[in-house]
């Protein structure tokens, strides 16, 4: 596995992978939700490459940056034991963003929803990032994780409205055993947070089985898991939503297809998680393995 830390040095070893390559971005301290992601690279492309890159544009002042756990020599080991043919990990943030930085990819819409609406300039961070990594690796495929949906529709439109030619893979959510979607920020969760954090997982689920019993009306569903999330003291909501994945407008009744998510503070920690509707429907549907 080679390991790139400036964009010289990627740019001397890009050429030397098989195409088709796929690209899976990610902040580091890796968890099975991110290898998940190079497994299904590895499926159907003949090149991976991995990012490694805790991105300061995404992060607003007040966030955590500078908490944000970092393990290279770890990250690196996992990434290697997968198969992994190339690491980005930028030494530091100027290598990507040059001193007075001035040029962004702004998606507008459907961020200003959701994540959008609690981080405003988060995904601003994100597209542009994702856009300069794009446009470095040259990759066929790109792979996501559900587990940030909204995020995997502005990357899905960014690709669209600026002719981006990679396949968007979106991949489901890796979750431990007790059902809590695994994250790098689980982490900051002390012991009677992660033991009420799992009722994340199980309102999504609650929302699921009503869903299979016949409600369509959302404003049940949602109330029906505010009502399960109010059984742990220590979650604190932040929004219940069910909305048409295309627009992240909330839905009055659930139709072919809807996106039920919530995000939660627990202590300093902010989770996310959600479902599709109806269960087992995909947020994006899938391209090829790899083209
Ligand atoms: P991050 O390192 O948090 O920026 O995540 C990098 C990629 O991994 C993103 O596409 C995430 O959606 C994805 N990801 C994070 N957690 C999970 C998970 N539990 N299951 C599947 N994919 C995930």
């Amino acid at each position: 596995m080679k390991v790139a830390r400036s964009i010289e040095e990627l740019r001397s070893l890009r050429p030397g992978l098989a195409a088709p390559v796929g690209f899976v971005p990610t902040m580091g301290y890796l968890h099975d939700g991110h290898l998940s992601l190079i497994r299904a690279a590895k499926r159907g492309c003949q090149s991976v490459v991995a990012s490694i890159f805790v991105n300061p544009t995404q992060f607003a002042p007040t966030e955590d940056l500078t908490s944000y756990p970092r393990d290279l020599d770890r990250d690196l080991r996992m990434l290697e034991s997968e198969g992994t043919d190339l690491v980005f990990a930028p030494a530091d943030a100027e290598e990507i963003y040059p001193v007075d930085f001035s040029t962004w990819v702004l998606p507008e819409g459907i961020t200003a929803r959701l994540e959008g609406a609690a981080r405003p300039t988060h995904f601003r961070g994100v597209a542009t990032v994702v856009g300069i990594l794009f446009h470095l690796i040259e990759p066929q495929s790109a792979f996501f994780g559900q587990k940030d949906a909204q995020q995997a529709l502005v990357i899905a439109r960014m690709i669209r409205d600026l002719h981006f030619d990679v396949d968007l893979h979106v991949e489901p959510t890796v979750r431990e055993a007790d059902g809590l979607a695994m994250s790098s920020r689980n982490t900051y969760l002390n012991a009677a947070e992660r033991a009420a954090a799992p009722v994340l997982r199980r309102s999504l689920d609650l929302a699921e089985s009503l869903w299979t019993q016949g409600e369509r009306d959302t404003e049940a569903l949602r109330t029906a898991m505010r009502e399960l999330l109010a059984g742990e003291p220590l979650v604190f909501p932040e929004y219940v939503s069910i909305a048409d994945p295309r627009t992240l407008d909330e839905l009055d009744t659930v139709g072919t297809k809807a996106l039920v998510s919530l995000a939660a503070r627990l202590g300093r920690t902010r989770l996310i998680d959600n479902t599709v509707l109806p269960p087992g429907t995909p947020l994006i549907e899938r391209e090829a393995e790899c083209s």
